[in-house]
């Protein structure tokens, strides 16, 4: 058994930690405060090559494995959840679909200017009346004069309305019992995107509601075969749970630094709060959490770059992640005492950002759902 990370893996860390605190920690606070999308942050990670890792460079992608894809996610979140989703919800969720399920000719259409990060793309399952039950689904695509028609809606979908979105890939309901995923463009009339929606967290983060009304999109955007849109779509969320789960590392490791530096720096009775055995055993428990954290994380990327099942270990990792960053961002909090519940404080925004982790790309109580259906439950 081999714990090294490999020279690649260390030089994408350095590469993503460095942007991280050198780039986007000076302006972190300031696009959360302004709920603003960061653009040139973007625009700066597409040329660092952040935007398509795990895409082959025939695409435009960065040939890179679901590790490196993995600690990239890790480092930005360490610093900066807003960014790390815009750059986790493109990669995973809206581009992955394309390079899974797309036809050589879709392929050729779409990847190279998503995998390159000139463009973004977004994914739509979850419905007003269709969440945790994703296969509720209620949207509809009727073919019509070789046309997908589309009718219903999508919410809380991540980058559909930026200034640089292409397209979103949706499912629908193409028959009585039957799920397809399709690639609607940004633009195409009757697809209207509601204004961003205000959040507790991921303030910086593009989050709409989406609404069909006799969209029509060609026959040739449908993904895959028909009726195979629902698999698929769960194939693509066991993946986009290990950036999550990275997502879930990183946090509680941004909020880890920002506890170990201050209970040094902080005096009450004549010492450093870092003397006190209780403010020890804080630090000690965070750090040996996100060391089993991140120990999971790893596997389930490992296990997906040999090729092997990864579903259960996905699961198992971004729902410890998600439970792990929520103590370990309580307990920096905690260790910040009033100061950290000031909004100029950054473990304040960690502890916002962190929430959403136990119920985005399906809640604690599913990830427990998919695990024990794995356990044979
Ligand atoms: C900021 C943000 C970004 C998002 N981005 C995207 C995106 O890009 N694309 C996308 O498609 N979706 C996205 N989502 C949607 C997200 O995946 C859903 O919110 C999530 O799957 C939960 O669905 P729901 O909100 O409808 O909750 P519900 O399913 O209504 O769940 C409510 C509660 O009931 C529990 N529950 C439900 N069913 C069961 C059960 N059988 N047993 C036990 N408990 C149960 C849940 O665990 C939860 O605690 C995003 C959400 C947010 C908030």
């Amino acid at each position: 058994m081999d714990f090294d990370l490999s020279n690649e893996h260390e030089l994408i860390r350095d590469t993503v930690r460095a942007f991280a605190r050198e780039r986007v920690a000076p302006v972190a606070e300031e696009l959360d405060r302004e709920s603003r999308f960061p653009y040139e942050l973007v625009a700066e990670m597409a040329e660092l090559g952040l935007l398509g890792i795990p895409f082959p460079e025939e695409y435009g992608g960065g040939g890179g494995d679901t590790v490196s894809y993995a600690i990239a996610i890790e480092e930005l979140t360490r610093v900066d959840s807003s960014v790390a989703i815009t750059v986790a919800a493109h990669t995973s969720l809206g581009t992955m679909p394309i390079f899974l399920f797309g036809t050589e000719e879709q392929r050729q259409e779409w990847l190279p200017q998503l995998a390159s990060g000139e463009r973004l793309a977004a994914f739509g399952l979850t419905e007003p009346g269709a969440g945790s039950d994703a296969g509720a689904t209620r949207t509809t695509a009727e073919l019509r004069d070789r046309q997908w028609v589309v009718n219903g809606s999508k919410i809380f979908i991540t980058n559909a309305g930026t200034d640089v979105t292409a397209c979103v890939a949706i499912t629908a309901r193409t028959g009585e019992e039957e799920i397809s995923n399709l690639i609607v463009p940004n633009g195409t009339p009757g697809y209207e995107i509601s204004a961003p929606m205000k959040k507790l967290g991921w303030r910086a983060s593009d989050t709409r509601a989406l609404s069909f009304v006799d969209c029509a999109v060609p026959e040739g955007n449908i993904l895959g075969e028909r009726g195979k849109g629902f698999r698929q779509f769960l194939e693509i969320l066991d993946g986009g749970r290990i950036s999550v789960a990275a997502m879930g590392v990183g946090l509680a490791q941004g909020a880890y630094d920002l506890a170990f530096a201050y209970a040094r720096e902080r005096e009450q009775f004549g010492r450093p709060i870092a003397s006190f055995q209780a403010i020890q055993f804080k630090l000690a428990d965070m750090a040996t959490e996100i060391e089993a954290g991140r120990a999971l994380v790893y596997k389930s990327a490992w296990l997906k770059d040999q090729g092997r099942p990864f579903a259960r270990e996905a699961a198992m990792a971004k729902l410890f992640t998600g439970e792990l960053s929520h103590r370990v961002v309580n307990w920096a909090l905690q260790i910040h005492g009033g100061y950290g519940y000031m909004d100029e404080s950054t473990v304040s925004r960690l502890y916002r950002d962190q929430k959403i982790l136990e119920i985005g790309e399906g809640t604690n109580e599913v990830q427990r759902m998919v695990i024990a259906r794995h356990l044979g439950l």
